[in-house]
């Protein structure tokens, strides 16, 4: 399997001030094939601003692909909010420029996110994450302009409940549908292995549902760390795919301009 990390967010993205030529750099003495930059852009987030300023996202990225392109292969793609209340917006911005892979991902639900915690407001656990579920189904049926989905399962980060963790068998129909309605629209998911931190063995999603989506057919996977620091470059990825072959996947899958990589 190829070594990839496909979720890095760097100083383009609202939440970090990492430089992405030391991403590369790291990248590359770790022994990696591939990486993507995959800088945040949601339209509407409440409180801060996720712009993506692709006048010079693009000229900087692609002066690093090409000067370091005996070395690594680097792709430049955006991890984009999906969000059913900004439909057009979003499908203008992912046409608008030559996006080599994007990450669709639930930050906001109907104006309400989970960092700051408005979208838990006056919702029990259960509430919340079937909210999010469905919400999660809704914008999986509704755009196209994504290529894979982001960290399903990252509600559970979030919330006031001493217990966060997910009860996915209460939820199983709605991700059954979820992963069925990926597969059926060519469209893969990742493990972001942020949610070591949370899961300790697994990260966003669980391997049981990438196992499910193994079942159901799917055979399109990436994994990326979602660093937003230089330091967790990489991090876990060599365990996703060690499980990954597990599951019986025979390679992650790469992009160039949203298209899958023969
Ligand atoms: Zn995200
Ligand atoms: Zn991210």
């Amino acid at each position: 399997m190829r070594k990839i990390d496909y979720h890095l967010h760097t100083r383009f993205s609202f939440d970090s001030e990492a430089n992405p030529e030391s991403y590369i750099q790291k990248a590359i003495k770790d022994g990696f094939d591939e990486i993507c930059f995959t800088d945040h852009r949601d339209f509407d987030y409440p409180i801060d601003p996720f712009e993506l300023d692709l006048s010079s996202y693009f000229p900087t990225m692609e002066a690093l692909r090409d000067q370091y392109a005996n070395q690594i292969k680097v792709k430049i793609g955006v991890e984009m909010g999906l969000d059913t209340d900004h439909i057009q917006e979003i499908n203008d911005f992912v046409a608008s420029a030559p996006f080599d892979f994007v990450i669709g991902s639930i930050h906001v639900i109907h104006h309400t996110e989970f960092y700051y915690g408005e979208y838990f407001k006056n919702k029990t656990k259960e509430e919340a994450h079937k909210e999010f579920f469905l919400e999660t189904l809704k914008c999986v049926q509704t755009f196209d302009c994504f290529n894979i989905l982001g960290h399903l399962d990252y509600i559970m980060r979030y919330g006031p409940y001493t217990d966060k963790s997910v009860d996915h068998q209460a939820c199983q129909d709605i991700i059954d549908e979820i992963l069925l309605t990926l597969i059926k629209k060519g469209k893969g998911i990742e493990v972001n292995t942020s949610g070591y931190k949370v899961n300790k063995t697994c990260g966003f999603p669980n391997f049981d549902i990438i196992k499910r989506y193994y079942e159901l057919g799917g055979r399109i996977v990436t994994v990326g760390s979602d660093s937003h620091v230089v330091e967790t470059v990489g991090s876990h990825v060599e365990d996703v795919l060690k499980a990954y072959q597990k599951i019986g996947f025979e390679d992650v899958t790469t992009f160039t301009k949203r298209k899958k990589d023969s």
